[in-house]
């Protein structure tokens, strides 16, 4: 079965444009994995620790025949090989890959929330994922756009273009 599916990227280390390329690739490059669209860059003001650097955060609509867990094995090792190392509680990192959603599927297992737990009020998540999926309704019955609208906005500006997006 092939489900649509959207992945949150976030990377404020090394050269973070490079690492959510290298994402996108990584992610283009799975089996039976398309992508789909890719948002925007946008910067971001970190939430937690303020001692380290701004994120760049994008979001990629994908489909996959993945189920959700080998997907969520898939982004773990694209993280590792991108170098990511454990850190401190929403701290620095690599490059961080959620799955925002997975079709139509609530998943609550101990280690795979989707929704993901953070979208309705995380900007960082939130606005790459309106850049693309203004329309999306959640597996839960929250709209993208509902929860858009009211996020505090503050501390995420548009970068640039993803110019690198892969062909569908
Ligand atoms: P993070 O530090 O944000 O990369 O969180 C990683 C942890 O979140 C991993 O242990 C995952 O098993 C867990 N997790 C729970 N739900 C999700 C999700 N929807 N996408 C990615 N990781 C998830």
């Amino acid at each position: 079965m092939v489900n649509d599916c959207f992945i949150g990227l976030g990377s404020n280390l090394g050269n973070p444009e490079t690492q959510l390329r290298f994402a996108v690739d990584q992610l283009a490059a799975l089996s039976s994995t398309h992508i789909l669209d890719v948002s925007p860059l946008f910067r971001t003001t970190p939430v937690g620790p303020q001692d380290q650097p701004e994120f760049l955060n994008a979001a990629v609509h994908i489909q996959t025949t993945l189920s959700a867990h080998a997907l969520l094995a898939a982004i773990q090792e694209i993280e590792k090989a991108a170098g990511r190392t454990p850190t401190r509680h929403w701290g620095e990192r690599m490059l961080d890959l959620d799955i925002l959603s997975y079709g139509d599927d609530i998943i609550h297992t101990a280690d795979l929330i989707v929704p993901h737990a953070h979208i309705g009020e995380r900007a960082f998540v939130l606005v790459p994922l309106h850049a693309i999926a203004p329309h999306l309704v959640l597996a839960d019955g929250r709209s993208i756009e509902a929860l858009y609208r009211t996020c505090n906005k503050d501390g995420v500006w548009y970068h640039s273009k993803a110019d690198w997006r892969p062909a569908p």
